[in-house]
């Protein structure tokens, strides 16, 4: 089997699908107060061609697929698109990210559908952050999904949390110590200044070295882990506590360099890189894998080294723009 790889030999045997670009919530960092314009249902793919397409990329290597969105429980079908993804040859691991808020209906049988890991968006415990910082959510449905999935073995549960300075950067403590007790992976992801959040990134932007201060501050010592499917993270476990925290900083810190991930937007464009405004429409070759083959390289032979959110505008290489898309529109 010829295996993906891009122009700097990174092996790229993981997808990051996004089945719908609705959502039930706004997060402040991700969409715009008003929402966003959908797409229309015909422009999304369909659960066939999600299918064939994992097919083709299960020919090419791939073994691992996450799920995301806007909100992929919103999708009617996505129990029955985690089925048969799980049953693609080849696959062996997939996952979902979710906020969470259909998950105490839902748990269940997309752990029977084969489900493998979930990760869980939870940016605050306090009801009423959690109501600003999504735009309206109820705190408590995720509380009750986390319940429900964490009785459910899934090979592991994550948290994912967006630090954002003056509106949960002082909970971090909260999210570690409750890995004392629940075996979670609380990740802590840093701010990128994407689609929404261009606004404010730089002023609530909030650097990951705020969890080790947090950490040496309170006396709790810690050592690292090795996670399966850890993706870009770095993960630690402070001792003697049964979850275990992770890192996500593509800001502060190396992120690309071991890159083998492919995102696929819900209208069905692959992007090499979740930073560049570079995609390529992949839709219609669905059904022809050989052209499905030739566009996907094409893409990783342009997928550059890094991404380079941080870099200040004047900074920037002229000749690239950074993605026109929302979060919520490539799935994160
Ligand atoms: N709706 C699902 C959810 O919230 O988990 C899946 C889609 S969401 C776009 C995927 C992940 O992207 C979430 O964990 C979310 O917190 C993260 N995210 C969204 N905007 C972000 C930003 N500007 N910076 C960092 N992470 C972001
Ligand atoms: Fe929706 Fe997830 Fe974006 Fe929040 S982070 S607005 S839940 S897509």
């Amino acid at each position: 089997m010829e295996k993906l790889y891009d122009s700097f030999d990174r092996l790229h045997d993981y997808v990051r699908l996004s089945i719908t670009d609705r959502c039930n919530l706004r997060c402040v960092y991700c969409m715009p107060k008003e929402g966003l314009p959908f797409f229309p249902t015909d422009r999304v793919l369909s659960q066939d061609e999600i299918v064939q397409m994992i097919e083709n990329f299960a020919a090419m290597g791939v073994s691992k697929v996450r799920i995301t969105g806007g909100e992929p429980l919103l999708r009617t079908d996505v129990v029955e698109i985690v089925r048969r993804i799980k049953a693609v040859d080849g696959i062996n691991d997939v996952s979902i990210t979710t906020n969470g808020l259909f998950l105490a209906k839902l748990a269940k049988p997309l752990k029977e559908a084969g489900l493998d890991r979930l990760n869980i968006s939870l940016d605050t415990f306090k009801p009423d952050r959690y109501r600003k910082i999504t735009r309206g959510g109820n705190i408590q449905q995720v509380l009750d999904g986390i319940a429900t999935a964490s009785k459910l073995h899934f090979k592991k549960i994550k948290l994912n949390i967006v630090l954002i300075k003056g509106q949960n950067d002082d909970e971090v403590l909260d999210f570690l110590q409750y890995t004392k007790d629940h075996d979670v992976n609380a990740r802590f992801i840093e701010f990128m200044p994407i689609g929404n959040s261009l606004k404010t990134w730089q002023k609530e932007y909030v650097g990951l070295k705020s969890v080790f201060d947090t950490c040496d501050d309170n006396g709790l010592t810690y050592h690292p882990i090795e996670l399966r499917g850890n993706g870009p993270s770095d993960n630690y476990q402070i001792d003697g506590y049964e979850g275990s925290f992770g890192l996500i900083h593509p800001i502060s810190s190396k992120f690309c360099e071991n890159c083998n991930r492919l995102r696929i937007t819900a209208d069905g464009y692959v992007k090499a890189c979740l930073y560049w405004n570079e995609e390529i429409d992949i839709r219609a070759a669905i059904g022809d894998p050989t052209a499905f083959r030739q566009l996907i390289q094409k893409a990783l032979d342009n997928k550059p080294l890094n991404h380079e959110m941080a870099m200040k505008e004047t900074d920037r290489i002229i000749d690239k723009a950074p993605t026109w898309r929302h979060m919520s529109q490539i799935g994160g």
